[in-house]
């Protein structure tokens, strides 16, 4: 495992649902953010199945999740949510997703992206994160990058765009460590703003001492307190 010290200008965190952002990359787009970088949120589904709770309807807990996700990201620093509203439980790999990705790849262009790690084995893993990783796998190499890949997006402000890195959360072989010490509080705190999803959390509650303690495991080989994990795939140059 390997220190990550790259600080880019742009990332972008592509996501299923309201809540897996922060999940997978609080502390280090905090800590990103606070030192200059521009990160965009690209959330996927609206979070519509997100509640056990059998008085709550889907129309409620999206405006719920919505405001939630607002909060959360605020917490973290980051002010550009792009919704892509498709329906919680039924993300598609399919062209429309591939074309939605590719076109705010090209559009926002981040030199980083993060993602749910669709190859993981051990665990299992929400249908809507495999389709969804596979999908942002597809988008940045080679839709994004190759100008004849949906052509009809392409006009002055939107030209093909080629990402350098994509970092997977959730993997079963990280390879990088990004080290967080400073902000390890700032994922617990944008993540209590997810109550509907993670109710009572907050720095003192178990799941609260839980998360810190999963950083701090992550860094357990390395010269730093707090780290958060990847798997990174680099581009060609
Ligand atoms: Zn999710």
């Amino acid at each position: 495992m390997n220190e990550f010290l790259e600080i880019p200008k742009t990332a972008m965190v592509i996501f299923a649902h309201p809540d897996d952002a922060e999940i997978g990359t609080g502390a280090t787009v905090a800590k990103w953010v606070s030192n200059g970088t521009n990160v965009v949120y690209l959330l996927a589904t609206t979070g519509s199945s997100g509640s056990n709770d059998l008085e709550m309807t889907s129309k409620k807990i999206v405006e719920i999740r919505s405001n939630e996700q607002i909060q959360a990201a605020k917490a973290i620093g980051v002010n550009e949510i792009v919704s892509l509203d498709y329906v919680d439980g039924e993300l598609e790999s399919n062209r429309s997703l591939l074309s939605d990705l590719v076109y705010n790849l090209r559009k926002y262009k981040p030199e980083i992206v993060f993602t749910h790690d669709p190859f993981r084995m051990k665990n299992f893993l929400h249908r809507d994160h495999r389709n969804l990783g596979f999908s942002v796998m597809d988008a940045i190499y080679p839709y994004a990058r190759d100008h004849l890949h949906f052509p009809e997006q392409i006009n002055e402000n939107i030209q093909p765009h080629k990402v350098k890195k994509l970092l997977f959360w959730g993997s079963d072989e990280p390879n990088i460590c990004v080290n967080v010490s400073n902000y390890e509080q700032k994922k617990v705190e944008s993540l209590s703003k997810h109550e509907s999803q993670l109710p009572g959390l907050s720095l003192g509650s178990e799941y609260g001492k839980n998360i810190i303690l999963r950083l701090k495991n992550s860094a357990k080989d390395l010269s730093f307190e707090y780290g958060e994990s990847f798997r990174m795939i680099e581009a060609r140059s």
